[in-house]
């Protein structure tokens, strides 16, 4: 198995859980994986399918992720097809006969496909094992349900004889009940790997508004020069309003949601997957079909309605194993928005409660990655050193007389004014509103003039968090005190904020970019970032040559290996983690001549 596994991908050892799933399906036996993305799940059927006599069928939803394992597993000199809708007849043709000459080791088909071929010529090859990937498109309970893949239960029988293997990365313990049940799997042994991406830096940022939230991208991009990544928006027009910014700024970025043709978010996707553009501003429908493992960064420019959407979209960062940064804003507005959707949702009770918790993991004061794995039902030993809040704790302070500000601004409009409208009265600001209720000649009308209103949105957030005061959904959004609110505001009671921390922005750099990444702990030597930057660019160029994603020819991962390992001679290039036989002798004449113009 570890000579195969070299041999072809070139790793050296297994990722945990592997090696247990390939022992398991060689034996002829079921199973269900789940492992969080990235995890390794493709090994899980890869080897097996290296290791067996015939050919092993992989159902997968999506043509965009067919052919993505396919390149990758050309790319590593292995045998595999795609046969999906996209297909002439020829082709077709073509990999039926691959299959009847085993020389097809993988084919990827889609569900509607196979139900098509199977009591056909499927029948007449001979199949090693069937790995159902995605496999939570099966259950209604999951996010991603598939119609097509509810046919997939007569597998067993059409197939009696070949292993059937489920992965997912997201299924709750309903979804994997109902993912054993549908497939029918006999007696499947369930293989749960560790969902902590440890790679992944947590970092919320509370109550921002826009011009702020656009101050910190910017910023945060720039210690990430030249590395792909992906901003998560609620609304269409704010993927507009986000690119158009970037771009002013001499960032390049596409956007993608639902609302454009086929045509564009195709090219979109195209263009990201070949780091043509840097960033794409999208909407939660974009990331499910890529497998593009050198995203480097995940922005959340809105809360997401749920803890389950939030790990899968910042589980699209660092794939690759590496450091990579995550970042979710956080504010009323999303808040009000979030909240209106699920009241008025089919599912308003559980839709609610995810929405709760996903705001609980936003104000969190003890270590996020220890809510988000308990969210998951796992627990960690001790706190994790890469989230925000273990490296900066939050601190509080006695709040009583800013909240008593605020509530009896409410009080004194009774109670018929918005978030917004309270922040105007505070701060003494003339808005069309406050002219025509005449609201500055309330008593509180400029108190809160020292604090900017910035923070007040802030401040605001933390108390209705606190249970201060309520959101009429229902009569404008106004805002409602709640007896704790009342408490506070007549005295009765002490509140305590957190302290405002705001991010120093750095001043814009002239001239060459200066590298600040996370990844400099892989970059030990002095020239070393020069070396990466151009085993990039060749990697850049023999993709281009062979009209490939870079990550296909070469994941980050690799370059930064080669980066540490700086082989000079083709037997040390083939023993650097992540090269295999194949790509040693394809690329590792032209590496290894670079690497040595460096020593
Ligand atoms: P998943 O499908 O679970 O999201 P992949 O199968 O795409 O994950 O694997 C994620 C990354 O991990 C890929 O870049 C892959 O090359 C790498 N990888 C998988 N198994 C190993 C291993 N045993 N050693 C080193 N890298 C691995
Ligand atoms: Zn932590």
């Amino acid at each position: 198995m570890i000579a195969t596994l070299k041999k072809y991908f070139g790793f050296d050892s297994f990722r945990p859980m592997q090696k247990e799933v390939v022992t398991h399906v060689m034996q002829g036996k079921d199973a269900l994986v789940l492992m969080p993305t990235g995890g390794g799940k493709s090994i899980c059927y890869q080897l097996p399918a290296l290791l067996a006599e015939g050919t092993t069928l992989v159902i997968s939803p999506l043509i965009s992720l067919m052919k993505d394992q396919v390149d990758a597993l050309r790319a590593n000199g292995i045998e595999a097809a795609a046969m999906n809708s996209s297909n002439t007849d020829t082709s077709n043709l073509l990999i039926r006969r691959a299959c009847m000459e085993h020389r097809l080791k993988l084919l990827y088909i889609s569900p509607e496909r196979l139900m098509m071929d199977a009591e056909k010529w499927l029948q007449h090859i001979d199949i090693s094992l069937i790995a159902v990937d995605e496999a939570h498109c099966i259950s209604q309970w999951g996010h991603d349900f598939r119609p097509e893949y509810t046919q997939l239960g007569i597998l067993h029988e059409l197939f009696p004889q070949v292993p059937i293997l489920a992965l997912t990365a997201t299924a709750d313990k309903i979804t994997r009940s109902d993912i054993i049940e549908q497939l029918k799997l006999k007696d499947p042994k369930v293989f749960v790997a560790s969902f902590d991406r440890p790679n992944l830096s947590l970092t919320v940022k509370r109550g921002y508004q826009t011009r702020e939230k656009h101050r910190v991208i910017l910023n945060f991009i720039s210690r990430h020069p030249g590395e792909s990544g992906i901003i998560y928006c609620l609304s269409r027009n704010n993927t507009e309003h986000v690119a158009a910014m970037l771009r002013l700024h001499g960032i390049s970025s596409a956007i993608y949601h639902a609302g454009l043709s086929n045509e564009l978010r195709e090219k979109a996707q195209n263009d990201f997957i070949n780091d043509r553009v840097q960033v794409v501003c999208a909407t939660i429908a974009f990331g499910m079909g890529i497998d593009k493992s050198n995203v480097r960064w995940i922005i959340h420019y809105n809360m997401p309605k749920s803890i389950e959407n939030y790990y899968q979209e910042i589980g699209r960062a660092g794939r690759d194993g590496l450091p990579s940064d995550t970042l979710l804003f956080y504010s009323a507005a999303d808040y009000i928005m979030l909240k209106k959707f699920a009241e008025e949702s089919g599912q308003r009770e559980s839709n609610l409660e995810k929405l709760r918790r996903m705001e609980q993991y936003a104000e969190a004061d003890v270590c996020r990655r220890r809510i988000l794995l308990n969210y998951f039902g796992e627990n960690i030993a001790s706190d994790c050193h890469n989230c925000d809040v273990c490296q900066n704790p939050p601190q509080r302070f006695d709040g009583t007389i800013i909240v008593q500000k605020a509530l009896s601004a409410v009080a004194r409009t009774d109670e018929q004014v918005a978030m917004g409208t309270v922040i105007d009265i505070l701060r003494g600001s003339f808005s069309p509103e406050v002219r025509e209720k005449n609201y500055d000649r309330l008593k509180t009308f400029g108190v809160g003039r020292d604090i900017p209103g910035r923070d007040w949105y802030d401040y605001m957030l933390q108390m209705l968090q606190l249970g201060y005061f309520e959101i009429a959904y229902n009569d404008n959004n106004h805002l409602k005190l709640t007896t704790s609110g009342k408490d506070v505001l007549y005295g009765r009671s002490k509140a305590q904020l957190v302290t405002i921390v705001r991010e120093e922005v750095l001043p814009k750099k002239r001239g060459r970019k200066q590298k600040v990444t996370t990844q400099t702990a892989f970059i030990p030597k002095a020239n070393a970032s020069d070396l990466f930057d151009a085993l990039r660019a060749l990697r850049k160029r023999l993709a281009e040559e062979e009209m490939m994603p870079a990550y296909i020819v070469m994941s980050d991962k690799v370059l930064h290996n080669l980066v540490l390992a700086r082989p000079t001679t083709l037997e040390a290039f083939g023993n650097v983690s992540g090269i295999g036989e194949y790509k040693k002798r394809k690329y590792g004449q032209a590496f290894v001549e670079l690497i040595q113009q460096f020593e």
